[in-house]
């Protein structure tokens, strides 16, 4: 006789995320086009030969990149037995940024910048100009979050408009989720394209500080979210990143498990990567 019954085990959706390494490769690529999306982002889109292989399956990846010293020279790492091997001279300025799109036909890979007040990475994106060097080192590896969960949320500031927007466009048709974005204006919000169904909601620093403004947190403190299991993402400044994820695991019932929050940049401090995970 057959059993048709089943049990809840069988049919609930593995929710693990899975970590994928890649091989570390360090690449020089040279600036194709510069575009100013809004009044505080910049894209950059390289290209170059180096590009051959790389791989960035993870929304949340991201690349170190390396910056030219002032007089254009660009001093990269080869990989040694036990790691990477510095030429002689120093090592160049490196930040984090997220691979905003690879394109493996037309062999071009998109960076967008946002800008503040100051630091290497904002100067060299205002400066950047076809043609101009940089260094990109990774993704080493990827986090890949599954996306049968009965909603999602994702939060940040300017720094992870790009990871939120790869998210948005991976999700499937029929997910649901909700965004809740910082960034100064009106004038500095992005379009997004997704299948999945959202619900989008944008709050403004209004010329406060970045990193200062409250408004993340307290709009998602007065916000109605679905019911459901849930995957919440968090990207912006890491004390900010901190309180929201404290709030989502203490106040509105976010697993643990199913929170990722990051610092992708900390007040006061150059080139800093906080994660507040468990
Ligand atoms: C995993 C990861 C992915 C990231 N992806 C992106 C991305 O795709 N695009 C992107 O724009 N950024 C991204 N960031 C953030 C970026 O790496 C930082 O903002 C970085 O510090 C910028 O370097 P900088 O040279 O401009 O400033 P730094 O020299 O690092 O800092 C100088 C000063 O500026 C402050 N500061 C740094 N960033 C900001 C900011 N955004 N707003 C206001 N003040 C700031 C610092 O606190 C410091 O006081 C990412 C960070 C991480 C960890």
């Amino acid at each position: 006789m057959t059993d048709f019954t089943t049990t809840s085990a069988s049919i609930t959706p593995d929710r693990t995320p899975r970590r994928v390494r890649h091989e570390l490769r360090f690449r020089r690529l040279a600036v194709q086009t510069v575009q100013r999306l809004t009044p505080h982002l910049i894209r950059i889109t390289l290209a170059g030969d180096d590009l051959e292989g790389f791989a960035s399956p993870g929304f949340d990846d991201h690349a170190k990149i390396f910056f030219p010293d002032a007089a254009g020279q660009l001093a990269l790492p080869t990989m040694g037995p036990d790691g990477p091997v510095w030429p002689a001279g120093g090592r160049p300025a490196m930040r984090d940024y997220t691979p905003r799109r690879h394109d493996a036909r037309a062999n071009t890979l998109e960076l967008d910048f946002a800008l503040h007040d100051a630091g290497p990475a904002t100067q060299w994106a205002e400066r950047a100009r076809p043609g101009d060097v940089l260094g990109v080192g990774g993704p080493r590896g990827s986090f890949i979050v599954p996306t049968a969960f009965d909603w999602h949320l994702l939060i940040g500031d300017d720094t992870a408009l790009p990871a939120i927007a790869r998210r948005l466009a991976e999700l499937p048709a029929g997910a649901r989720v909700v965004v809740l974005a910082e960034v100064d204006s009106e004038a500095d919000q992005v379009p997004f394209e997704t299948q999945a169904e959202l619900t989008l909601k944008w709050v403004h620093r209004n010329g406060a500080e970045p990193g200062l403004s409250p408004v993340l947190l307290d709009t998602l403190k007065a916000m109605e979210l679905p019911a459901g299991d849930f995957h919440a993402w968090v990207g912006c400044e890491s004390a900010i990143a901190k309180a929201l994820r404290a709030h989502l695991v203490g106040e509105r019932g976010a697993n643990p498990k199913w929170t990722r929050a990051s610092g992708y940049w900390r007040r006061g401090a150059a080139a800093t990567h906080d994660t507040h995970d468990e």
